[in-house]
């Protein structure tokens, strides 16, 4: 059976948060002082995600599992959930802010996850601790170097840019992927951040983004599928670089997700302002077919797209950590 919700989307594509916690504090995505976590007991254990991953993937074929957070990486043993995800035979991916990886990269690899998204947002050392508030930057860029090492594949940089931030750093960005051989992508700032500081004007549209690739290093456009990226190649063959424009372009009538947050609650949308608890019908003895039924009702609810550019655009409570970007 597939999960199909009213406009006809089947989603395939499981996001799950292991953790709220994390060692960043990135200003776009938590305060200066960081986030109130998520009680200890709140959050699903790992037989409670396997719990769920199995379902998405036994009932509904779902074939993509990427494990986010917070920072997944933070929450002890990930490799033994890694190890049981594996075994559901799906595509299995982890975003992460890469400072562990020099540490954690070869045992995860082994345990079966296969492709890494790191995140990086500048290359300039003062910038990098200004926008992470930590002074981290060599740390991440050895763990882009564990990752490739360890052999996953591909391995993706996320870069968020920011008008009058780090939007200057675009052309930088395209030339580390191309020398490094791995995919950046570029995505536009979302009114997810905790500190409530987003706006349109600090959004940089694809549009310029592609232009000043474009002018430093030719490119052309790649068949879009459902995947979030708009991709393009290196006329020279150098390669890709791609745009997630959720908010100029967005993608929402090819969207395939679906979402465990880390206190075990099913989401149909990143911008979704509904909740649907799975954690507490698990520990109130729901049966698979009753987990089932609830998230069959969550992506029935679905609804066409999230509207930031609308009036009737309403900010999610929770920001991206506590989601799962
Ligand atoms: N801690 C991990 C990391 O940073 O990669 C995983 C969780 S993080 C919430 C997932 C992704 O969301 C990261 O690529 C991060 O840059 C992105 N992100 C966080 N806040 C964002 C925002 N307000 N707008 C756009 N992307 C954001
Ligand atoms: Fe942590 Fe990732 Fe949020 Fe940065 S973006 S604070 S690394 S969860």
């Amino acid at each position: 059976m597939e999960l199909v919700d009213t406009f006809g989307r089947v989603h395939r594509d499981l996001r799950i948060a292991v953790t709220d916690r994390c060692n960043f504090r990135c200003q776009y995505c938590m305060t200066e002082e960081g986030m109130v976590w998520m009680p200890r007991d709140g959050l699903l254990t790992f037989e409670e995600i396997e719990r769920i991953a199995r379902l998405a993937v036994e009932r509904y074929n779902v074939d993509s599992i990427r494990l986010t957070g917070g920072e997944p990486t933070v929450r002890a043993h990930l490799s033994r959930l890694v190890r049981k995800l594996a075994d559901l035979g799906v595509d299995l991916a982890m975003t992460t802010n890469g400072v562990s990886l020099p540490l954690v990269a070869d045992d995860l690899r082994e345990a079966g996850l296969r492709r890494l998204n790191i995140s990086l947002d500048s290359l300039h050392r003062d910038r990098f601790l200004e926008l992470t508030r930590r002074d981290d930057l060599d740390r991440v860029l050895q763990g882009i170097d564990a990752a490739i090492d360890a052999g996953f594949d591909p391995v993706k940089i996320n870069v968020v840019l920011m008008n009058g931030i780090n939007d200057d750093e675009i052309v930088d960005f395209a030339r580390f992927g191309r020398d490094k051989g791995v995919m950046v992508r570029f995505i536009e700032f979302m009114p997810l951040d905790a500190d409530e500081q987003w706006g349109p004007d600090r959004v940089v549209p694809l549009q310029r983004v592609i232009e000043e690739i474009h002018e430093a290093f030719p490119i052309e456009a790649i068949e879009r599928t459902s995947a979030p990226a708009t991709r393009y190649r290196y006329l020279d063959g150098q390669g890709e670089v791609g745009v997630i424009a959720t908010v100029t372009e967005k993608f929402c009538d090819t969207c395939d997700r679906i979402r465990l947050t880390a206190d075990g609650q099913f989401r149909n949308c990143l911008f979704a302002v509904t909740d649907y608890n799975l954690r507490d019908a698990m520990r109130g003895g729901a049966t698979d077919d009753e987990l089932a039924a609830i998230i069959e009702g969550a992506v029935h609810d679905k609804w066409a797209g999230h509207g930031i550019d609308t009036v009737h655009f309403i900010r999610p409570k929770r920001n991206m950590s506590q989601i799962g970007g």
